[in-house]
């Protein structure tokens, strides 16, 4: 069995005036109006948004942020496509 290559998390720093982007963690880019998922009683946790421009390969609109949240309960995601 082979071994995996070493990834890391590198976190995305945004600078101001500059329209949202992929990262993870911190607070969400919103496009649109602010969602709010919960699960399990609690509002979810926000993991991170995926821009379309930032990654082509993932073949969503043009203009669109994926978010994604997780419950830090039970491990249950949910996710929301927002476009402008
Ligand atoms: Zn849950």
């Amino acid at each position: 069995m082979g071994t995996l290559p070493e990834t890391r998390l590198v976190p995305l720093t945004i600078p101001v005036g500059v329209p949202p982007a992929t990262k993870l963690g911190g607070d969400p880019e919103w496009i649109q109006l602010e969602w709010k998922p919960e699960c399990c009683g609690e509002r979810m946790t926000f993991l991170g948004q995926i821009d379309s421009l930032d990654i082509l390969e993932a073949h969503l609109p043009d203009s669109a942020i994926v978010y994604v949240f997780f419950c830090s309960k039970c491990f249950e995601t949910e996710s929301q496509l927002q476009c402008c």
